[in-house]
């Protein structure tokens, strides 16, 4: 019989972590009612709680532990740095209704920030509050809408969004009250110019673009694109998610966009993952900076002194999150711009993309790979149409991987690729890192060809192994039971039987 592992149900009447010594002081009652009669809490021992909280923080795979070439999501490395400034008292222990004359550091931070993303950009003016990419484009869509609005010109009830576009591109406009109009992409992965041509009008509110594009591209046509759109009338926005391949070297503010999205939790080292706080701050051109949500923060000079104060712009569309944002997470992004500086961010880009077409040229013999005569960006996306025909798809190849110690690339997605797989290394692997990833894809292939059961199998070292992953996404349970925690400690034992 199996011996059953210590790992749930640890508790003990009377066993403590912490002995507090005996008051000195005459026992006094809480007034009645704020305290419970009894809390269930688990008495257990200081190891008893290290170990539980430990081995739970090694259950998930993350970048602290192994590469994680997630496409799209640019799963870089976040400095310690970035946790040690964000957890100084000053910035730690603030509370978002202080009075705005004593966290002068605060704002004075947060203005630096919007400068520096700015600059880095090429846009006029740079809001901080909203707080994941997806709610950027969403804001960005209302600042369309405002424009529009503005300029009396009502009849603009179409954005357009090329099929290369990440999936939240389509989904925000329509939150945003506009109706979606797809564009197909050309023979190269560019957004189809002559399709774009055909569909622009007067009923064209703008163009929603993911540059670079989900296929890992550099849209080749990007200043047409643009200046088709705005020959319509209508606004460009674009979903700077992939801002990681251009930093230092192209700013989408002087191509014309006339908006943007950061991602901070993805270009600037602010962790993401596990449902964390992300920022998805927004940059505009001139002349639309009076839209944005706020509280901005300005500076203003006093007696020669220099000042920060936090502002609503006049045409504001409001609130996109209470108070002032995600400002643990503007704290982190700021020490890492400070960190690398301008230099360091093109070098950033320039690995970035290095690293990918390391990883495109060394895995094209195995792999098929679709628009193989260009270069990418930082990410290249390969398809298991070949493997498939042996009966491995991607998802068993993605299922693989995790037996290396390494998180799965994303998979089925971009859309436009069948059996996708989109691998973005990003610059923080090291060559080695790179070599032991494009070893591991290898031995797949041929895995694949001659033993294809060990790929449809897998995982194999795992400690648990294919989910039912519908009935985890339609029956979402997040909440813990003893009879379940049991149930799972056994079938762990039974699978390492
Ligand atoms: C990640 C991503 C988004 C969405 O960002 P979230 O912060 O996850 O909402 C949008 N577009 C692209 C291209 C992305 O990679």
């Amino acid at each position: 019989m199996a011996v059953e592992p210590l790992i749930f149900e640890l508790s003990k009447p009377g066993r403590r972590g912490v002995r507090f010594p005996d008051p000195d002081v005459p026992e006094t009652p809480l007034p009645a009612g704020i305290a419970r009669e009894r809390l269930d809490w688990p008495e257990v021992s200081e190891i008893d709680v290290i170990r539980h909280f430990t081995r739970l923080s090694q259950k998930n795979h993350a970048i602290d532990i192994g590469m994680y070439p997630l496409g799209s999501c640019t799963m870089k490395y976040n400095p310690k740095i970035n946790e040690t400034v964000a957890r100084l008292p000053g910035f730690a222990s603030i509370h978002p209704y202080q009075d705005e004359g004593s966290v002068p550091g605060a704002l004075r931070l947060m203005w630096a920030l919007q400068e520096m993303l700015a600059e880095i950009s090429g846009f006029h003016q740079v809001a901080l509050q909203p707080v994941a990419g997806a709610q950027g484009e969403l804001t960005g869509c209302l600042v369309i809408r405002a424009w529009h609005e503005a300029n009396g010109d009502t009849g603009r009830t179409k954005i357009l969004v090329p099929d290369s576009a990440h999936g939240t591109n389509p989904a925000t406009a329509v939150m945003a009250g506009f109706q979606v109009v797809t564009i197909p992409s050309d023979a190269r992965g560019n957004c189809d110019l002559e399709a774009l041509r055909a569909a622009v009008g007067p009923d064209t509110a703008g163009l929603m673009i993911t540059n670079p594009n989900t296929l890992g591209f550099w849209d080749e046509q990007i200043e047409e694109i643009i200046a088709t759109v705005h020959e319509a009338g209508g606004l460009v926005y674009n979903d700077g998610a992939n801002f990681n391949a251009i930093l230092g070297i192209a700013r989408p503010g002087d191509l014309g966009f006339d908006i943007m999205h950061f991602n901070l939790h993805k270009t600037f080292s602010t962790p993401h993952g596990g449902g964390g706080p992300g920022s998805g701050p927004v940059g505009v051109r001139a002349g639309l900076e009076q839209f944005l949500p706020g509280p901005r923060v300005r500076r203003f000079a006093e007696e020669g002194e220099e000042r920060f104060e936090l502002f609503q712009p006049e045409a504001s569309i409001g609130r996109v999150h209470a108070f002032h944002g995600n400002f643990g997470m503007f704290v982190r992004a700021y020490t890492y711009i400070r960190m690398h500086g301008a230099e360091g961010l093109r070098q950033v880009s320039e690995d970035a993309v290095l690293a990918a077409n390391y990883i495109r040229e060394s895995l094209r013999d195995l792999y098929d790979l679709p628009y193989g005569d260009r270069t990418c960006m930082h990410e290249t996306i390969f398809s298991a149409t070949r493997q498939k025909a042996q009966g491995v798809r991607a998802l068993d190849v993605a299922k693989r991987i995790l037996d290396f110690g390494i998180h799965p690339p994303t998979v089925y997605f971009p859309l436009v690729v069948p059996e996708a797989l989109m691998i973005e290394p990003t610059e923080t692997e090291s060559k080695e890192s790179l070599d032991h990833f494009i070893a591991v894809m290898r031995q797949i292939a041929h895995e694949a060809a001659e033993t294809p059961e060990v790929v449809q199998e897998a995982p194999h070292t795992t400690e648990y192994k294919r989910l039912d992953e519908v009935a985890a996404n339609r029956n979402l349970n997040l909440r813990w039971r003893p009879e379940h925690a049991e149930a799972q400690a056994r079938e762990a034992v039974a699978a390492a039987d």
